[in-house]
């Protein structure tokens, strides 16, 4: 048996100004051939899992194109068209194969192009046809369509965000293509759509907790092979936007269905309680100080480069740098020019920087610092994260640097921070501090949650704000929960 194996994933936040192009994936991950294999071999993300199953049940892997970028604007057009031709010529030149199995995203938007899985589905079709099998692996923050739905044999998506069962997923995705490809399996997929959005959830704790325990309890019934609590990424504006859930059964179209109503209708009856009542920066940094122990981890959400925010944002830190509280620090901002500067510095040196708030004019203004230059590097190290263990990072010429008590990582690549390797590298241990900061709405709880005395999520204005009133949403499918208020979908699904 031989499958071929690709990877294409976006998450794209439309209401980003930093457009999506070839040389973004490319900074990231565009690989052909056995240079998939070498970058996920033994790496907890979804390739990585599919590589580990199909070795295991002694199946042939073909590679064939992988392309990978942290979430940013829209995807260009150009950029769709290369992405969509190398993925359909490299499955094309892996000759004949018994399945296919995709890592997809389920978020990601082209110019002009709403939903780019569902698009690439159905191009992979007209080449392919429908007798060979397609499944696919999506993130949680997936919008699901109908297309993606049509045009593929099963849809897998992850459980659990932090998103650290995506290895499971990959592996899970071969076993099932195996099992339709022997002929003892008949995936029906059902999807259940909610009119609502939710800001992003933890599914450590309730609501989502739970909703998820439904879902495993639904999957332990004869003949569902699949049930998943789809969180959808708000920050689209798309009509498809939203929550959803997808259950697979093994040919039963009325029970895939059954499940699918009833697990939507719980998340409808727990909608209210997907609304958190964060504290402001300055607030949370006071109520952290006034805190026993340390170190208490303060996530700044609402600049989270993880949702296509532009990493940049100088509300949290602002509010630190005039606290000036003893034994703080901030991992990191975003912003190569000042790397730049302070590696043309060299360490020892002091320099005045404007540090921040660079890309856009709802981030915060740049801070006016002058900052010692403490240490340097390359920005390069392994994730050691239970969420995508192991995969290379490389956040390009970064520096830590020092002004007052505080402690600022600058890097110049936009993303998240998943775990304390970034501050391993400057020879910070987050144990030491007070207040540890650092931007990410709830994937660094995967490697933080055992490590913080307490997690302090603040929010202010940005591009994943959990204030979701202050988007200016134009093509998303209207009444939506809770920007409307929405009394049909309960009516609807009481009736199953
Ligand atoms: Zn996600």
């Amino acid at each position: 048996m031989k499958i071929a194996i690709a990877q294409l994933a976006h998450e794209t936040n439309t209401f980003s100004n930093v457009p999506t192009t070839v040389k973004l994936f490319k900074n990231w991950e565009w690989d052909h051939n056995e240079r998939i294999i070498e970058r996920h071999l033994g790496v907890d993300d979804y390739v990585g899992g599919m590589i580990d199953k199909c070795n295991q049940l002694g199946i042939e892997i073909a590679p064939t194109f992988s392309a990978f970028t942290g979430p940013s604007g829209m995807i260009t057009k150009e950029t769709y068209e290369t992405l969509e031709k190398e993925l359909i010529t490299s499955i094309q030149n892996a000759g004949e194969v018994d399945g296919i199995c995709l890592a997809l995203h389920g978020a990601g938007v082209a110019e002009g192009m709403d939903d780019l899985e569902g698009s690439l589905l159905k191009a992979l079709r007209k080449s392919i046809g429908y007798e060979i099998p397609i499944v696919v692996t999506l993130d949680l923050h997936a919008n699901l369509t109908d297309i993606m739905v049509q045009e593929a044999n099963a849809l897998l998506g992850v459980n659990f965000y932090p998103h650290t069962d995506s290895h499971d997923r990959g592996r899970e995705a071969i076993g099932l293509l195996e099992q339709i490809i022997q002929g003892e399996m008949e995936p029906v997929i059902h999807l259940e759509k909610l009119p609502l959005i939710i800001p992003t959830s933890t599914t450590y704790a309730s609501p989502a907790k739970e909703i998820n325990e439904q879902c495993w309890e639904w999957e332990k019934e004869q003949g569902v092979v699949d049930c998943t609590f789809f969180h959808g990424f708000p920050y689209t504006d798309i009509p498809d936007v939203g929550v959803s859930v997808i259950t697979i059964t093994n040919g039963n179209s009325s029970l895939a269905e059954k499940v699918g109503k009833e697990v939507a209708k719980t998340i409808w009856d727990k909608r209210e309680e997907f609304r958190p009542d964060l504290p402001t920066p300055e607030e949370g940094i006071q109520q952290a100080l006034a805190k026993p122990g340390f170190p208490i981890v303060i996530n700044e959400t609402s600049d989270n480069p993880g949702g296509g925010t532009p990493g940049d944002g100088t509300f949290l830190l602002k509010a630190m740098v005039e606290a000036n509280a003893p034994k703080t620090c901030f991992g990191f901002i975003y912003d190569p020019e000042v790397a730049e500067l302070a590696h043309q510095a060299g360490v020892g040196s002091y320099i005045e920087v404007e540090l921040g708030g660079k890309t856009d004019l709802l981030h915060g203004q740049p801070l006016s610092l002058r900052v010692y230059v403490k240490s340097l590097s390359d920005g390069q190290f392994f994730q050691s994260s239970p969420m995508w263990r192991g995969i290379k990072v490389n956040l390009g010429k970064s520096a830590r640097l020092q002004t007052g008590n505080v402690d600022i990582l600058v890097c110049s690549v936009r993303a998240q921070t998943f775990d304390e390797q970034v501050f391993l590298l400057h020879g910070m241990d987050v144990k030491e501090y007070k207040i540890v900061a650092l931007k990410s709405s709830q994937h660094f709880r995967a490697a933080f949650q055992s490590i913080a005395k307490e997690i302090i999520t603040v929010d202010s204005p940005g591009l994943s704000t959990c204030d979701f009133s202050s988007f200016d949403y134009k093509r998303i499918n209207r009444p939506i929960f809770p920007l409307d208020s929405v009394h049909d979908y309960k009516k609807q699904t009481s009736e199953v």
